[in-house]
């Protein structure tokens, strides 16, 4: 058992921490404020290997393991989780194609991802099944050897942007799970069009948009996965995703807790730096906690992605203990800054509004519990 990062692994954190530093930190307000995306730092953050890390160099990826995509995610994080959501739906819409995609499949969308800064998304969620995702009613009928996607798709991360989609639709809504396929489509196929841009509580510098199909063409050669191994295929690639969901919660925190610190050292009352008002002291101590509790969870299970090995339980355990710790560790923090923490001069109340998305993407803190309970019952742990 050893804790420690290796020398590369150390490398790779100081390298990014500095990218942030320098590109994110400096953009982030603003692309808050506006809710308009920071290209450019996403250009800079895809020369430098940053986005989707874990694409195999065969398809001309960085081939980084799980383990070190969540030391970059939490470094992306701390600069702004809105930047960084945006960074990892390309890694989330590339993971389908990873866990059950054609090698011809791979090679020309996950190809397409490494060689120009563009955007992919991933897109299950419809007006009326979010949580119960087998309850998805955008039907795919089959047209000799097409497939034909007509339905709704919506609260799609980069789905204005994309280049192409991981899309899931189904032969027969009474089937559920099993009636479930997965397509890639180009985004240009004719019938696609993108909705509005939705106008967020948090994470503002990210894209997420409606994505209407009708009657979109899509051919067989572009199947990810036939009925019945469809919803497989959207689970597996939660269990591969959800622990990147808790190191940008990580990156978070470690941000709360910094800006915490420095304000708590510094903001005087009844004549003492507040940090000596142990009731404030104990709130730091607390965000400690759920920060390095949590990043042992996100790297148990990206370790266990990196064995082979099943990861459901501890996937979703880094995901809802994160998410949760994330959301009481923000509206800590904007305790801690009083007054000034509710304001938009200070880093926190933004920390605070963006955390909360982290309890209700990939899966709501409630369904992560659902997932846990019934691997343990199945007698999994
Ligand atoms: C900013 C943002 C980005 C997103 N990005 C994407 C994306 O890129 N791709 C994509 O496909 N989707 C995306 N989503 C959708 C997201 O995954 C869903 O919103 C989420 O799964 C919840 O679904 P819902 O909104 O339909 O809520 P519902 O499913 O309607 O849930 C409402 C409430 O009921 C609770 N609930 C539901 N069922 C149960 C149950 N059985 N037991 C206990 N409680 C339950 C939920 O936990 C929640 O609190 C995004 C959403 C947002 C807001």
């Amino acid at each position: 058992m050893n804790f420690d990062l290796s020398d590369e692994q150390e490398a790779l954190v100081a390298e990014t921490r500095r990218f942030v530093k320098e590109n994110i930190i400096p953009a982030a307000a603003e692309a808050d404020h506006t809710s308009k995306f920071p290209t450019d730092v996403f250009n800079a953050a895809w020369e430098m290997g940053l986005v989707a890390p874990n694409i195999p160099e065969e398809y001309g990826g960085v081939g980084l393991h799980e383990f070190e995509h969540v030391l970059i995610t939490e470094e992306l994080a701390y600069g702004c989780t809105g930047i960084q959501t945006s960074m990892t739906a390309n890694a989330l819409a590339a993971t389908p194609l990873l866990v059950a995609g054609t090698e011809e499949q791979k090679k020309e969308y996950l190809g397409r991802l490494t060689s120009e800064p563009i955007y992919a998304a991933y897109a299950i969620t419809e007006p009326a099944a979010g949580s119960d995702a087998a309850g998805i009613q955008m039907r795919a009928t089959q047209h000799g050897d097409d497939w034909v996607l007509t339905g709704e798709k919506c609260y799609i991360t980069n789905g204005s942007w994309a280049n192409w989609y991981t899309v899931f639709a189904t032969v027969d809504p009474s089937l559920r799970h099993k009636g479930i396929m997965a397509f890639v489509v180009d985004r240009d196929t004719p019938g696609i069009s993108v909705g509005k841009k939705e106008d967020k509580l948090g994470q503002r510098a990210s894209d997420t948009a409606t994505i209407a199909f009708d009657e979109v063409v899509v051919p067989k050669k572009n199947v990810i996965a036939e009925a019945g191994h469809g919803f497989k295929v959207a689970m597996k690639t939660f269990d591969r995703t959800r622990p990147d969901i808790g190191a940008g919660a990580c990156g978070l925190m470690r941000r709360a807790l910094d800006e915490s610190v420095a304000f708590a050292q510094e903001r005087k009352t009844f004549g003492v730096p507040i940090s000596q008002h142990q009731m404030v002291a104990a709130m730091i101590a607390e965000m400690a906690i759920k920060y390095e509790a949590t990043r042992l969870l996100v790297h148990k299970a990206a370790w266990q992605i990196d064995q082979g090995g099943r990861n459901s339980l501890v996937a979703s355990y880094s995901k809802a203990f994160g998410a949760d710790s994330a959301m009481e560790v923000a509206t800590d923090a904007v305790q801690v800054f009083g007054g000034a923490g509710y304001m938009k001069d200070y880093p926190v109340e933004k920390l605070m509004r963006d955390a909360k998305i982290l309890q209700i993407y990939e899966g709501t803190s409630q369904i992560q519990r659902i997932v846990i309970a019934k691997n343990i019952f199945a007698g999994v742990r």
